[in-house]
């Protein structure tokens, strides 16, 4: 189903998985997009490595999500990509039955400081290659704190309106853990006249290492409240992880509240914190649905 669709129904609770980077861990990633998809989320996101290393997994466990009975939404990037092996990818997700495109330009590769030699130089520049291959529903990422290489976030609001107008269908926003830093967003998108829904892109930390990395890649604020956390129990695992579902259950419970309808956990191929998340709000959720 088009997640398009699926957006217009009501709340929604949607879940992501990341495929193996080799054959040897195939089947633990299969078994837990099982679990994963056994909760019955709204949909399944199942990403691209970095420069497609990932492709083929990208689709088999695609395709597994869809066997499962789940609508799964595959990510595909740019990045090194040309008309043909976007085209290739495409064809290949279209006979597993997806019809649910994230459209990425994916990160730099290390050494890389500008787009500008290649084909596709930006997501809303790959919307229209997707649309020619096929009937595909459209998603794009979006950054309540600004892509880290956006001068500002008027400039790359901006740019979100680009990926609109390219045919981009919804949204989905990089992590925060910060609610009041996602409202101030919509507002601001809504007033760009970007009026797509926008899907709300929430990560239960459950490793400080993990923590550390995210900061480096996305520049997310960190909440002082989440900084004692991560300083009390960073080195206590199990009680980091509990740490970690209560204050995304929070998150969720504050933006449901609030009117966002639409979230998605980063569940990072972990069964058990996406079924405890899912628990802890089954009530709120359903009592939020038409
Ligand atoms: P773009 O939308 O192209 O934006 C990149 C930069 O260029 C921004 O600064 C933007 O303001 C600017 N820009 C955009 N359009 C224009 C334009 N027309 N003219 C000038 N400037 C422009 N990476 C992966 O490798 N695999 C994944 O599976 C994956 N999944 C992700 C899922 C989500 C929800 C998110 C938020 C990110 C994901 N990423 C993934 C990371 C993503 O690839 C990187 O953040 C990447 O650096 C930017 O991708 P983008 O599609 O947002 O790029």
């Amino acid at each position: 189903m088009k997640i398009s669709e699926i957006l217009k129904q009501g709340p929604t609770l949607s879940l992501e998985v990341f495929p193996p980077k080799t054959s040897e861990v195939y089947e633990s990633v299969e078994k837990a997009t099982n679990e994963i998809a056994a909760l019955h989320p709204d949909f399944m996101s199942v990403t691209y490595g970095a420069g497609g290393s990932t492709r083929t997994y990208t689709t088999a466990i695609a395709s597994n999500v869809e066997r499962a009975g789940v609508t799964a939404l595959a990510h595909l990037t740019c990045v090194n990509a040309s008309e043909e092996t976007i085209k290739d990818q495409l064809e290949k997700l279209k006979a597993a039955g997806v019809e649910n495109i994230l459209a990425l330009r994916g990160d730099l590769p290390e050494g890389v400081e500008s787009t500008d030699d290649w084909i596709y130089r930006h997501a809303s520049e790959l919307i229209p290659v997707i649309k020619k291959y096929g009937d595909f529903c459209i998603g794009g990422a979006c950054y309540p704190e600004k892509h880290p290489e956006a001068d500002t976030l008027a400039a790359d609001i901006i740019n979100m309106k680009r990926k609109q107008d390219a045919g981009c269908e919804f949204l989905t926003t990089q992590m925060f853990f910060d609610n009041d830093i996602l409202y101030n967003y919509l507002y601001r998108l809504r007033d760009a006249g970007v009026t797509i829904p926008v899907v709300a892109g929430i990560m239960p930390v459950t490793n400080a290492k993990q923590m550390a990395r995210i900061i480096k890649l996305s520049q997310a604020f960190i909440p002082r409240r989440y900084v004692a956390l991560l300083d009390r129990f960073g080195d206590k695992p199990v009680a980091l992880k509990q740490a970690a579902i209560a204050y995304a259950t929070d998150q969720v419970m504050d933006l449901l509240a609030n009117g966002v309808e639409h979230i998605h956990i980063y569940t990072m191929n972990k069964p058990d914190v996406a079924a405890k998340i899912q628990e802890n709000l089954s009530e709120i959720i359903s009592s939020c649905k038409r």
